[in-house]
């Protein structure tokens, strides 16, 4: 049987029971995190209505996976068309425990703001697949100031944004940084550092260093499919991808079957766009 190298990671993902408890802990240390700053604020007579946590939302609060294992069964790479197309099909799943995460953040008082990689383009795909699964959303327009879906090439100010303005932008609506940032994806965290495009070992480094925050303000969650930790593999010199770059001795060449050829397991979706 051919081998595609996205396989053990939609597995792993998809069936281990391991995932789902990191998960489940992910968001229990968050939500310890939220009731310790709540009760703090609480004693020191400061107001709790300023507080707000910023999360990621796929594979932090959707679980997409069922678009991977069709790009694996079909032989196709990412492509945004696709995965337009797959926002658009509403069929996200929620990850263990975060809708009821979600719920326990707006009961006790915080706003939550929803930052996406997803296109604007996708908005109102996206605020129906979250409120179908339960998340909490009241909000969802494209007033920044009012809003609590952040998306990519959204406007503010005019300009098309991204997580790195959108991050300082809500730092000046709410006067202050959010209390947790939630995601998968280092640059759900900080997106100079962690960018898709840094070499990995210098992401590593950075990661190193910023170890006091994680499990602090800084809350992740296991993704093995896809990510700036991929990317950042690919390219061990830190320069461009181009045709006369040497492939990388970390990331082989994807393997990529034929439809016909493809693994079937009964894990992967029927899911076709
Ligand atoms: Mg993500």
């Amino acid at each position: 049987m051919l081998y595609h190298n996205d396989l053990d990671a939609i597995v792993y993902y998809q069936g281990a029971a391991e995932v789902a408890a990191l998960y489940h802990q992910a968001f229990a240390l968050a939500q310890m995190r939220l009731v310790a700053e709540v009760a703090r604020r609480h004693q020191a007579g400061q107001p709790e209505n300023t507080l707000y946590i910023v999360s990621d939302c796929d594979e932090t609060l959707l679980d997409n996976s069922d678009y991977n294992a069709w790009l694996m069964e079909t032989g196709r790479d990412y492509h945004d068309r696709t995965w337009s197309q797959w926002c658009q099909a509403r069929r996200a799943r929620a990850t263990p425990g975060a809708v009821d995460f979600c719920k326990f953040v707006v009961e006790h008082g915080a706003s939550l703001i929803y930052v996406s990689s997803r296109f604007e383009v996708d908005r109102e795909a996206t605020a129906d697949n979250l409120r179908a699964l339960g998340f909490p959303l009241e909000r969802a327009g494209v007033d920044p100031d009012d809003t609590q879906l952040f998306l990519t090439n959204m406007r503010l100010n005019g300009e098309k944004s991204k997580k790195k303005q959108q991050f300082a932008y809500l730092l000046k609506r709410f006067g202050s940084a959010p209390l947790l940032q939630l995601g998968d994806n280092l640059s759900d965290h900080e997106a100079d550092r962690y960018h898709y495009k840094v070499e990995a070992s210098r992401r590593k480094a950075s990661a190193e260093r910023d170890a006091r925050r994680w499990g602090d303000d800084w809350i992740v969650f296991p993704n093995p499919i896809y990510g700036a930790w991929r990317s950042s593999l690919q390219r061990p010199d830190g320069s461009p991808a181009g045709d006369e770059q040497p492939p990388s001795p970390y990331q082989p060449e994807p393997v990529r079957p034929s439809l016909n050829e493809a693994p079937k397991m009964s894990l992967l979706s029927k899911w076709q766009g």
